[in-house]
């Protein structure tokens, strides 16, 4: 860790207009946040699969994101990457994501090897659209858990959110999920104008099926950050319109550290007298990087120390060469520059980097 004094980083948005559209939230003071760690371990990894993605939703994929190259990664490189992670830096958790992960046809494939190699925690997010067909062969080859991402249950705004006329697809892919045997949880990012109004909705459905659902702040990311300002919502205002629509009250769950879950949980108390958990992610009205230890890889080989940070190395080369220590430069180079506090805006497209 360095020295550098911490920066004033302004990451609660502040101005708000009376429709609560808020401007892009601003750093003051110095370039960057302080950066430097020592990567003695690295326990999670997120992984990219493809840039590939069977939707289109608005805030995550821009217009002109068009299909997807064959990564530079095969899957042979792959589970040598993360075989090295795991017998050098102690890798216990593992998070397939895309582009849509179940897009990428040796998925099946890719679960086998890297659950065969001891990875401890083998993970997916996934649009969940094809999981009635998947779900069972990836639980044999060794998946454990999938945050499905569902941003509303409403048709018609589902198909305006993604670009696909999908909802009831990935509601009966939950259901196969679960009879597979997968852990699940739900994930909806909150959008302003396009699904705030379905947060209610989606927090009975998850009571019902005794789910935690994980409320997300959007983050401005790449070309799509210019229209954050006017889609942000927070968690307090989420909240908010939780409380109004039929939440009585929040219970904060003990125990917790975003270590373990990005997201902090609360019993939710709803007026029909039942209860549901439910979490908020707070990227971006009160960031947790003091507590993040994720390294993020592209299916291109690019090191992300940060979602919202800048690629900082490319293992391609060396993983090809199978050289373990040239892997292990480009990685300790990239841990090295994780900062104290995130860039206030990421310029990554999230369709190619994951989420
Ligand atoms: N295709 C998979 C899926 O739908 O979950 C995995 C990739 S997707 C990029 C991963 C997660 O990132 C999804 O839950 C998505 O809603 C979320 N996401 C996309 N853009 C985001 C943004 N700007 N801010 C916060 N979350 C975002």
């Amino acid at each position: 860790m360095t020295s550098i004094p911490a920066p004033n980083l302004v990451t609660h948005p502040k101005s708000s207009d009376a429709r609560g559209a808020v401007s892009l939230p601003v750093m003051q003071g110095v370039d960057s946040p302080p950066r430097g760690r020592t990567p003695r371990t690295i326990h999670y990894l997120r992984l990219s699969l493809t840039r590939g993605c069977s939707m289109r939703c608005t805030y995550c994929r821009p217009e002109f994101d068009f299909g997807a190259d064959p990564p530079a990664l095969d899957r042979g490189d792959l589970v040598f990457l993360v075989g090295h992670l795991h017998g050098r830096f102690g890798l216990r958790k593992l998070r397939l994501t895309g582009g849509e992960p179940t897009t990428r046809r040796d998925l099946p494939e890719i679960v086998d090897a890297v659950a065969g190699l001891g990875v401890k925690d083998v993970a997916m997010t996934t649009n969940g659209l094809t999981l009635t067909r998947q779900a069972r062969t990836l639980h044999n080859a060794g998946l454990r858990r999938v945050n499905v991402s569902v941003d509303t249950l409403d048709a018609h705004r589902f198909t305006a959110l993604t670009g696909v006329d999908g909802v009831d697809r990935v509601l009966a892919g939950i259901d196969a999920a679960l009879a597979a045997g997968l852990a699940v949880k739900l994930n909806a990012v909150v959008v302003r104008g396009q699904n705030e109004v379905d947060l209610m909705a989606l927090l009975r459905y998850a009571a019902s099926m005794n789910l935690t659902l994980r409320l997300i702040e959007l983050m401005p990311m790449g070309p799509l950050a210019s229209a954050w300002g006017r889609r942000y919502v927070s968690e307090a205002q989420m909240r908010n319109q939780l409380e109004r629509d039929g939440v009585r009250r929040f219970v904060p769950l003990p125990g917790q550290s975003h270590r373990s879950d990005a997201a902090r949980l609360y019993r939710a108390e709803l007026d029909d007298g039942g209860t549901a958990t439910v979490g908020f992610i707070t990227p971006m009205s009160e960031h947790f990087c003091d507590d993040c230890d994720r390294l993020r890889l592209t299916a291109d080989g690019e090191v992300y120390p940060c979602l919202m940070d800048a690629p900082r190395g490319n293992v391609t080369d060396a993983v090809r060469r199978r050289d373990p220590g040239a892997i292990d430069a480009v990685l300790n180079d990239a841990y090295g520059q994780k900062a104290d506090a995130h860039p206030p805006t990421g310029p990554a497209i999230m369709t190619h980097l994951g989420g």
